[in-house]
């Protein structure tokens, strides 16, 4: 069986002002990170996190799909490649949903943020509805084949997010979140130019202390992308079960 690296990622979202970044990594025991420790805060925010870390790699939460020009409010993948991001979040299910990101878009801005040499984490998930309907998996083979074709990269880490999950409180079982990254790895390994049992799937949705290290212990989940729960340096070590 392939070891794969697990991963703790904190989405910080729109939220943290500077001196919360400062007390967040001055309260990080960097002895206690037991898997590889990431943190995506806002853009603005990123040269302030590389100041006061040595031991989380510090990504965005959204790129552009042009590396420049006449994009007023964008930020582009090689401009957070030069101040020193080493990841970037597509397609999460807030930016689908709030900003309207379709799949085309996702996969064009997936493609320059490798082309850039910046890790990708692509976010993919169903809602309720979807869930309801008996449709969780087209939903993700359609987001998986429209969001990644053509991409072939080791640089590219999946989460899967069920949207009904995400800042709700409400976890996805570690059975249902299993179901979900056994197809997702096997999807990969059929369809993609991408090599499933060496690619990172990540969970998200309410991931905290209480719920993380079950969902750790399923065979396909490889780590969280976590909200409200990495906000706070105690909460976010307690994710490193
Ligand atoms: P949550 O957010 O942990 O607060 O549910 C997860 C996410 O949106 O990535």
């Amino acid at each position: 069986m392939t070891e794969r690296t697990k991963y703790i990622v904190g989405n910080w979202k729109m939220n943290q002002n500077t001196q919360d970044v400062i007390a967040f990594f001055d309260a990080i025991d960097s002895t206690k990170l037991r898997h590889e420790a990431w943190i995506a805060p806002q853009a603005i925010h990123i040269p302030i996190c590389l100041q006061n870390t040595d031991d989380f790699k510090i990504g965005a939460q959204n790129c552009a799909t042009e590396n420049s020009g006449a994009f007023t409010g964008e930020i582009s993948p090689a401009s957070l490649k030069d101040i020193g991001a080493e990841f970037v979040i597509i397609g999460h299910s807030e930016r689908r949903s709030i900003f309207k990101e379709d799949d085309q878009t996702l996969n064009k801005k997936t493609k320059l943020a490798l082309e850039n040499d910046l890790f990708v984490i692509f976010c993919i998930g169903e809602t309720l509805e979807e869930r309801e309907a008996g449709k969780v998996e087209e939903v993700l083979a359609t987001q998986l084949a429209q969001g990644l074709a053509g991409v072939s990269s080791e640089k590219i880490i999946i989460a899967y997010e069920p949207v009904w999950a995400i800042g709700t409180g409400v976890t996805a079982s570690p059975e249902q979140a299993q179901e979900a990254h056994a197809f997702i790895r096997q999807y990969i390994n059929e369809n993609l130019s991408l090599d499933g049992e060496k690619t990172s799937i990540l969970y998200g949705g309410s991931v905290k202390p209480a719920n993380v290290e079950d969902l750790l212990s399923c065979k396909d989940i490889d780590g969280g992308l976590v909200g409200g729960a990495a906000l706070k340096a105690d909460s976010y070590l307690g994710l490193h079960v």
